[in-house]
């Protein structure tokens, strides 16, 4: 039985891309209460040190990096960084991510209305923006023979949403990538190497806000829609990740990779 079990993330570091966004920043947020020292990595450096300072502000410790998941020589000039100041990575989460509107269908649109630009620029995001910073990034894991990835999957993984095929697409491709990195890693390296992915049901983000919901706050037809399949009745809160990272990221979990953990208030247990 272990005791204090978060204790031993004092110290650590993460790296945590997508960090200035919504359930980004919340998991950076919530890690550093816990002591550990958080890399928010996005698109512009503003956006990153606007969550820096968030996080400062609450007394924990972060750093603001600015690199595309996209660009194999940005991360690996963040790698660098990394590494020549604090000498160690220890967690990586995969957090950025997205639809974008060009690449849902609308209501009256069908398949064949669908924008291959757009579709393919929410596969890249989504999946190379996991695989990408995943590679470059555990090549310190491997050579540590430690660390965890942490990948962000979806309730549209399981079962495709509506409308948004490019990202269900992806979300699915990153289940399967998170399975198949925990293999690759720990079949190489030893148990000192996990990885896993968080399946968060609905979060109100920036991305997902007017699908959601009305600008009075009420919700839109297909906020309706969810909120009627979600058993819990409501809508996600960044904090509601909170327990599932920590046991993920911690030794409460050392016997754990490969597995995709929901946490969506039941929406994938049930059909009707
Ligand atoms: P968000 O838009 O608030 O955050 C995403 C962040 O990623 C933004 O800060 C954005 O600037 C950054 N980003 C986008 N493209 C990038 C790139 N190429 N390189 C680096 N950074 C980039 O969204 P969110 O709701 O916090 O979503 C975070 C993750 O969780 C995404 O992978 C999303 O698909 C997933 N997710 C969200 C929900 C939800 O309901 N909000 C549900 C399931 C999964």
């Amino acid at each position: 039985m272990k005791t204090n079990e978060f204790a031993e993330l004092k110290g650590k570091v993460a790296l945590i891309t997508g960090g200035a966004g919504v359930l980004g920043g919340g998991m950076a947020s919530i890690l550093t209460h816990y002591g550990v020292i958080a890399g928010i990595m996005d698109l512009t450096i503003e956006g990153a040190e606007a969550a820096v300072d968030a996080i400062k502000k609450n007394g924990g410790e972060a750093f603001a990096v600015k690199a595309n998941v996209l660009n194999k020589e940005e991360l690996q000039a963040a790698r660098d960084f990394i590494i020549e100041k604090y000498g160690r990575l220890d967690i990586l989460i995969n957090a950025a991510g997205g639809n974008m509107p060009g690449a849902t269908i609308g209501p009256d649109q069908a398949i064949y209305d669908m924008q291959l630009p757009h579709l393919q620029k929410v596969l890249d995001l989504n999946i190379i923006g996991t695989i990408l910073p995943s590679q470059v990034f555990s090549e310190v894991f491997a050579k540590q023979k430690s660390g965890i990835v942490i990948n962000i999957s979806s309730a549209s993984a399981q079962r495709p949403l509506s409308r948004v095929v490019g990202y269900s697409a992806s979300k699915a491709a990153i289940d399967n990538f998170t399975k198949w990195l925990a293999v690759e890693l720990a079949g190489k390296y030893g148990d000192g190497i996990r990885v896993n992915a968080i399946a968060p049901g609905f979060f109100i983000g920036e991305q997902n806000r007017a699908l959601l919901l009305n600008p009075d706050g009420s919700l839109t037809q297909r906020g309706e829609k969810i909120i009627d399949h979600t058993p819990m009745g409501r809508f996600g809160v960044p904090e509601d990740l909170d327990g599932a990272l920590l046991f993920l990221c911690s030794n409460m979990s050392n016997f754990v990779t490969g597995t995709v953990l929901n946490i969506d208030g039941g929406f994938a247990a049930t059909s009707i």
